[in-house]
């Protein structure tokens, strides 16, 4: 599973697109603007998992309700 989301930069705030598989691997982004250097520690790392995981759960629900609409 994978996703594309952005983090803002902790220094200028600019939103960095990083890959969700990459942030749990524990990999560190520089932002494009400033060059700081962002990456999830591996104590966050199973938070963000946990996140990533009800999103998908979330996502699956909102799919089956539509499809449930789209059966009329
Ligand atoms: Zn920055």
């Amino acid at each position: 599973m994978q996703f594309n989301i952005q983090i803002p930069c902790p220094v200028c705030q600019t939103q960095i697109p990083a890959d969700s598989n990459l942030l749990l691997t524990g990999i560190q982004f520089s932002c494009p603007s400033c060059s700081a250097a962002i990456g999830l520690s591996a104590k966050s790392a199973p938070l963000v998992e946990h996140a990533i995981n009800e999103f998908d759960e979330l996502r699956k629900e909102v799919s089956a309700m539509k499809s449930a609409t789209q059966e009329d």
